[in-house]
């Protein structure tokens, strides 16, 4: 930090907050970890200064053996921690992983006179016609994914995020009663709509996926199946979610983060079934810029962290942690989201407390507990108030925590719920923003949780 303090004080200084604080508060979002320092030192070399577009002994740029040691060690770890014959380690984010796993979609799987000619390495001899041709059948795909206030990702047919506009897009929910994900009503919407891409995999579901299942419906329609891990990587990893828990068997690709329950450095991946990867392969330069060696590097230790029998255990806590926190909640009379979890996720429906989801986040912030607005199925308060606040256990187990620790955050967040109250707007009217939070609840959270 010196060395940043002599040429920029105020980012040192920033950095040395931002410690305080992480490390100071309850941290609960659930897409959120504490990274090992042997990840965090490897994202800050000179790496970072190394051009390498293209793959492995392919490159556009001379000098790239370095990386090409980095790219292949980390894709050789993933590969075996996943068990994937495949895997593509350079996507800079879980969102560019996405589209990396569209774009080979679209380019395995549509029959068009662009794709001939490009695998003849002749894309100059294409007419204006085949680029018409092209747009127009890349462009007429149909994609069906789990819809926002279900638990799915933006990424997965949200109508205003590109993949709702590249695709035409239809979204399955879950079931009204139970929260829980319907088969036979996703199947019921597949064989309707029939599309090229069947995505599962969730940002805020509290629950396990067969995914066994959700091959059968990608099959019976002809369709790819896509899961999107990127919340739950971890558990895969550590061996938590197997059989027809664990996505890589039964997927074409799957996609994830690597910072999330997974605890390596910011980014993202594809892993995949041999036929797709060619053109995952082709991901740079064609949809994401220069891999970020750095990064790439900082996988490859996380990855070597994540097949030791400590990240198995610590996977297996992140889901027993999960149990005793909604078991907190359940106890004390708070509802959640189809009433539990089996993963690493808690789902609080704020609505019995008088409260947006909005008013509960910022509440808790003020207690020192850090979490984030979520919308509830259905959710009376739109994407941007919400009714939820959705809580993860990743990153304070990596702190530690246990049954004991999470049943005390239960207690702490039910303290600081009770004792808001929704505010009124400047004008006096009722309001989805403003709270007011009891006298002495932020001190009392506050240092109950600076004793754990
Ligand atoms: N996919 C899922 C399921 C996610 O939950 C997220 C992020 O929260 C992403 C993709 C996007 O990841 P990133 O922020 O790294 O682009």
């Amino acid at each position: 930090l010196e060395v940043i303090a002599s040429v920029e004080p105020r980012i040192a200084e920033a950095t040395r907050q931002e410690l305080t604080d992480q490390r100071g508060s309850l941290k609960l979002i659930a897409s959120e970890n504490y990274a090992s320092p042997a990840v965090l030192l490897t994202m800050g070399t000179w790496f970072s200064d190394k051009y390498a577009e293209g793959t492995v002994g392919h490159r556009f740029y001379a000098g790239c053996q370095n990386v090409d040691t980095v790219e292949s060690l980390a894709a050789e770890h993933a590969r075996e921690l996943f068990g994937a014959p495949y895997a593509y380690v350079q996507p800079h984010s879980g969102i560019d992983a996405n589209l990396v796993a569209f774009w080979s979609i679209l380019a395995n799987k549509v029959e068009s006179p662009y794709l001939e000619k490009m695998q003849a390495k002749n894309v100059n001899e294409l007419s204006e016609a085949d680029w018409e041709t092209l747009r127009h059948e890349f462009g007429n795909q149909r994609l069906l994914g789990m819809s926002l206030d279900a638990g799915g990702h933006l990424t997965h047919g949200f109508r205003p995020n590109i993949s709702g506009k590249m695709f035409h897009q239809q979204q399955y929910g879950t079931d009204p009663e139970t929260g829980l994900l319907d088969y036979d009503a996703v199947a019921a919407k597949a064989r309707e709509f029939r599309p090229l891409v069947l995505v599962a995999g969730y940002s805020a579901y509290p629950r396990r996926v067969n995914f066994a299942k959700m091959r059968e419906i990608a099959d019976e329609v002809g369709a790819v199946l896509m899961v999107d891990m990127a919340h739950f990587a971890g558990l895969v990893a550590g061996k938590v979610f197997t059989g027809e828990e664990d996505p890589v068997p039964f997927a074409h690709l799957t996609t994830t983060t690597t910072h999330k329950s997974l605890r390596g450095p910011r980014g993202g991946m594809v892993l995949a079934q041999e036929e797709f990867a060619a053109d995952v392969d082709r991901g740079c330069p064609m949809v994401l810029g220069g891999p970020l060696s750095h990064v790439m590097a900082a996988k490859a230790v996380a990855f070597a962290e994540a097949r030791t029998t400590e990240f198995q255990d610590y996977a297996q806590r992140i889901a027993d942690n999960a149990k005793s926190l909604a078991e907190g909640f359940l106890t004390r009379g708070a509802n959640l989201v189809t009433g539990g979890t089996d993963n690493h996720i808690v789902l609080l429906d704020v609505s019995s407390f008088g409260l947006t989801g909005r008013q509960a986040e910022s509440a808790l912030l003020d207690a020192g507990v850090v979490t984030n607005r979520n919308s509830v199925p259905a959710d009376p308060n739109g994407a941007w108030y919400t009714s939820g606040v959705r809580l993860g256990t990743p990153a304070l187990t990596t702190r530690g925590f246990g049954h004991d620790e999470f049943d005390t955050v239960a207690e702490l967040i039910v303290d600081v719920l009770s004792n808001t109250e929704a505010g009124t707007t400047k004008a006096g009217g009722p309001s989805k923003a403003s709270y007011v939070l009891g006298d002495g609840v932020a001190d009392r959270v506050t240092k109950r949780s600076a004793e754990m």
